[in-house]
């Protein structure tokens, strides 16, 4: 079954190896996966999932897109972009308050025109299901993209990931990746079975504790395979998380991930973001120095970008003073 997208992602994202950093840490050899640069309004890893939610609400005949996040959501931002370049209203539930001004993806998600709506992360997806029913009233033909843009649909955009991957080289022997909402561990996990993928796909968790995530993942895997029409199984220990970098909880960028931001500009001129990248780099920088990986594995970091929120208060005047 062919499963609608549009195209508009800058496809396929570059691999490049991080020498100079690989170097300085003295362990396996990194990689990157460029996915920082999908394109679309600063680009990242929702980019690849909206390509198939937005063919999805055209299919609905939808008008307005819905979604919900945090007040430097780049799922958002990157809903917003989206709902700009194929015509459709936006409307986004954040949590946070209205600040003075609008910085980082916040400031962007108003460039694209996109009406915010304030929440607070306790009530933000009742306060979506009200805005939708609202703009249904109002004829306004709403279309409502999850959290993450984590759905079946959402996900076939990691699915094709790592088709993508496959065609490019695929003899890493992990994917290191963020992993919040749950869509692109488990779109690549079962892109990855697909593909016969031989690496292990490890997400450094930034929100969750791994039994939830863990669950989220599986979920979602099951809903791909249903929309798929695939009965493929994945064992439970392909779903691999780790919970150890969780700091302060989501949003709170710390020691960690400023040293990972730093380490990464400085050796090789490429910009993580403080919420997912950064979080999900420290991690990988913890355990190369805890020997977990062997010396001669590749390791591929796939970055999935983020990084207007480095121009965000407060991180930007963070990263200044350390
Ligand atoms: C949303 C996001 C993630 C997490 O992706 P999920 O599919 O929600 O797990 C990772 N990195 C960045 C930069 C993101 O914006």
């Amino acid at each position: 079954m062919k499963i609608p997208r549009v195209n508009i992602a800058h496809l396929p994202t570059r691999i490049e190896p991080l020498d100079r950093l690989s170097a300085a840490l003295k362990g396996p050899r990194i990689y990157c996966k460029r996915d920082d640069q999908t394109g679309l309004g600063f680009g990242g890893n929702k980019t690849r999932k909206l390509e198939f939610l937005l063919a999805e609400a055209q299919q609905a005949g939808a008008k307005t897109l819905l979604s919900v996040g945090a007040i430097q959501s780049n799922h958002c931002r990157q809903v917003a972009a989206m709902a700009a370049r194929f015509g459709f209203d936006c409307i986004l539930v954040l949590s946070g308050s209205e600040p003075e001004i609008a910085s980082g993806n916040l400031f962007l998600d108003k460039l694209f025109g996109a009406k915010i709506v304030w929440a607070n992360r306790d009530n933000r997806t009742r306060i979506l299901d009200e805005v939708f029913r609202e703009a249904q009233v109002q004829g306004k033909m709403p279309y409502k993209i999850p959290y993450g843009g984590s759905s079946a649909t959402g996900m076939m955009g990691y699915v094709e990931a790592m088709r993508e991957l496959n065609s490019q080289e695929c003899d890493f022997d992990w994917i290191i990746t963020a992993s919040s909402s749950g869509g692109t561990q488990s779109g690549m996990v079962l892109g990855a079975a697909l593909t016969r993928f031989q690496g292990k796909i490890l997400g450094i968790s930034i929100e969750d504790h791994a039994p939830q995530l863990r669950e989220s993942v599986t979920r979602l895997v099951q809903e791909g395979n249903a929309l798929l029409g695939s009965k493929i199984e994945i064992a439970a220990e392909k779903i691999i998380v780790n919970d150890d970098y969780l700091g302060g909880g989501y949003g709170v960028m710390a020691a960690p991930e400023v040293e990972a931001i730093r380490l990464f500009a400085s050796h090789e001129g490429l910009l993580l973001d403080p919420v997912y990248t950064g979080r999900a780099a420290a991690g990988m920088i913890d355990l190369i120095r805890k020997g977990f990986f062997a010396q001669n594995e590749k390791v591929l970091f796939w970055h999935t970008g983020g990084t207007p929120a480095l121009f965000a208060e407060p991180y930007l005047s963070m990263l200044q003073q350390s």
